[in-house]
């Protein structure tokens, strides 16, 4: 080889080291797939799923599933700190220092009952995971066996959040008020989706599933016999206006190029057909996909409401109901995180795997996160159409297909520590750029 040849290849070396290019390839993290796939690993995270499956618990009342969480990292060798945010457990794999990087799973089910007819079937009448967060419960406990097996390989601390009550309950904002995520530089976290294929995931760079809120309104006015209603004040009445004005406020006020909703799910007034009752009560929910839509929607109910109402000489009182069904924010995926996702997920799985996701006018408690840190949530496919056609989520015939589990595990734990090592590897950068400039 002649000399310019080595100046040539010198040269060329000499780019690649001042600007080292992160290679998630050549990591350690690229076996995750397969390590996921085996038996031992496999196998287990489906007998987990089965035993969350046969014992559903709705939010914060999660005391078995917390238990049967904490008994396996025990078994892994893993510390957790419990009870957080009543049943929440939370993890630690890695160095036990910064930075810190979290996973998080939801471990609630819902209040119905399960009408799929299998081995497994929920054993508590009215309850059931029809959501997924058993699948959900078991990859993140898949994650972490596969990372407490390279921990050594870990520079920093994988913090595993199992949350409680995701449905409604806003058990993510529980689990930050606890403050056990301080100093968290990033939070990832996926939801099972039966209509994307398994081995495919899906999702966007900012918006991604809507912020939503509840109300509830009391229209009082004064009842009285239906025959005289000049001596009532006809609340029903009253209501219908306010619910038709409210849809004014979507068809006429808010932007039609950003997509909100607003519906009354909830009208409840009188019992007899020749009697006017003193009161009406209604009561529904408004979605929008930045948090300035949410508060435009949520000032103008409560105005809309009380406006219409006055109109036909009734009195009006509107809640929010902060406390039993909080309001969730947007869920807004970082940008950057979004970069990071198609590169760890698009080398682990492929990059015609990694789809892009439709915005969903459902909410996730995860936003709560993506409020407080860097936050990055994804759909993860279970779908097989050879095999059947799953139900969508919270459908008493919702079905988990656990092929896609050692999907979730092996994303989980590659997005996680491919993070840490990203975070290893900026940081001498940014060390040498300060002593430059010394
Ligand atoms: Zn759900
Ligand atoms: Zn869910």
């Amino acid at each position: 080889m002649g000399f310019v040849k080595w100046l040539n290849l010198l040269t060329i070396f000499h780019l690649f080291a001042v600007t080292p290019i992160f290679s998630y390839s050549s990591s350690f993290t690229s076996k995750f797939l397969d390590l996921a796939k085996e038996p031992e690993v496999f196998d287990w995270m489906v007998d987990i799923r089965r035993k969350i499956h046969e014992n559903p618990e709705l939010g914060y009342e999660e005391f078995e599933t917390s238990k049967l969480i904490r008994s396996e990292l025990t078994k892994l060798g893993i510390p957790y700190k419990h009870p957080v945010a009543v049943t929440g457990v939370i993890g630690f794999i890695g160095t036990g220092s910064s930075p810190f990087v979290a996973l998080r799973a939801d471990m609630d089910a819902l209040a119905m009952q399960e009408l799929v007819e299998w081995e497994h079937k929920s054993k508590v009448p009215g309850k059931m995971h029809a959501c997924g967060h058993d699948a959900h419960v078991s990859m993140l406990l898949g994650a972490a066996k596969i990372l407490k097996a390279h921990e050594k390989e870990i520079p920093g601390t994988i913090i595993l959040v199992f949350q409680p009550g995701e449905e409604g309950h806003g058990g993510a904002k529980k689990i930050l008020a606890s403050g056990a995520l301080e100093n968290v530089s990033a939070i990832f976290g996926l939801h099972v989706h039966p209509n994307e294929p398994v081995g495919e995931v899906t999702s966007k760079s900012g918006s991604l599933a809507a912020g939503s809120g509840f109300f509830e309104a009391i229209i009082s006015g004064k009842g009285g016999h239906a025959a005289i209603p000049h001596h009532a004040i006809d609340p029903i009445v009253a209501t219908s206006n306010v619910i038709i004005s409210l849809q004014h406020i979507l068809s006429r006020e808010v932007n039609p190029l950003d997509p909100q909703v607003l519906t009354v799910g909830k009208f409840q007034g009188g019992d007899a057909y020749n009697v006017i009752p003193d009161s009406v009560t209604i009561g529904g929910t408004f979605r929008a996909f930045s948090r300035e839509s949410v508060m435009y929607l949520k000032k103008r109910i409560e105005q809309v409401i009380i406006g219409q109402a006055a109109v036909h000489r009734c009195n009006a009182t509107v809640s929010f109901l902060d406390e039993e069904k909080p309001y969730f924010p947007p869920t807004v995926n970082n940008e950057e995180l979004h970069e990071y996702f198609n590169s760890v997920v698009g080398n682990l799985l492929g990059v015609d795997k990694v789809k892009r996701a439709k915005l969903l006018t459902a909410s996730e408690d995860f936003a709560f996160y993506q409020e407080a840190m860097p936050g990055y949530i994804f759909f993860l496919g279970m779908e097989n159409k050879s095999v059947e056609q799953l139900p969508s989520a919270h459908s008493p015939y919702y079905k988990v297909n656990e092929d896609a589990l050692p999907y979730g595990a092996a994303i989980h734990a590659s997005l996680a520590s491919n993070y840490l090592l990203k975070l290893h590897q900026d940081l001498p950068l940014v060390q040498e750029k300060y002593n430059d400039e010394l």
